[in-house]
């Protein structure tokens, strides 16, 4: 007989969680929204993960770090998209007036890197959604939405109340709660919970290191003999 290990989908492989997380609990993040420099344009290569992408966010995130800021809030457009967190996908959550909760990612276009952590959570959260596979800890009635948001959306929910976490998601941390966001000389407050941690990053970080360590089994993971 050989010895049974689990592996990981080969996307999800060579993922490996960042230790904080684990030993003093989450650093939440403040942001920097620039508005001054761009990460990507339609047209653009801003979707594949090529070396020239980074080079433009050197600079401004430098800048950002001199401010106090630890990672740039790239925002695309006049009426100020969200697209990306430094080099991390996004994810919002928003309480609506019927009590469920909206979790929302900007829609990929070809500005977006269709990072696997983000499609991770998309699929985890939709399976929720439907009843397929419930995660404890996540609201009751969660709506998954692929849609545009813009800094107005997000300043607009600070205020009244309905923005309840963002984070950054991507392979190295898995997801990093974020608790401000500096824009046009104001720092919107972004709640988070005791831990430093909204319910869906915290929830998604579990699943996802429950099936890169194989606790928890999953259709993303198969044995293998060794
Ligand atoms: C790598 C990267 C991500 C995250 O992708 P993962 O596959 O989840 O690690 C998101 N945005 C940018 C710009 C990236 O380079």
């Amino acid at each position: 007989m050989f010895p049974v290990h689990w592996y990981l989908i080969p996307s999800l492989r060579d993922a490996s969680p960042v230790g904080p997380y684990y030993s003093t609990g989450f650093k939440p993040v403040k942001l920097y929204a620039t508005t001054k420099d761009v990460r990507a344009w339609p047209g653009g290569t801003g979707g594949y993960k090529l070396g020239s992408n980074y080079a433009a966010g050197v600079v401004p995130q430098q800048q950002a770090a001199a401010l106090g800021y630890q990672q740039i809030l790239w925002l695309f457009g006049p009426e100020h998209r969200l697209t990306e967190v430094g080099t991390m996908n996004l994810g919002v959550a928003f309480s609506r007036n019927d009590g469920s909760v909206e979790f929302v990612t900007p829609p990929l276009d070809d500005m977006i890197l269709p990072g696997v952590t983000r499609d991770s959570i998309l699929s985890l959260l939709r399976d929720h959604e439907s009843g397929k596979n419930r995660l404890e800890g996540l609201p009751d009635k969660l709506i998954v939405s692929e849609r545009q948001l813009t800094m107005p959306d997000i300043v607009a929910a600070s205020k009244d109340g309905t923005l309840r976490e963002i984070f950054g998601c991507g392979t190295a941390a898995i997801v990093s709660p974020v608790d401000g966001i500096g824009y046009q000389d104001e720092l919107i407050k972004v709640p988070v919970g005791e831990d430093g941690c909204g319910d869906i990053a915290r929830v998604m970080l579990r699943e996802i290191v429950g099936r890169q360590t194989g606790d928890i089994l999953s259709e993303w993971s198969f044995p293998v003999n060794e």
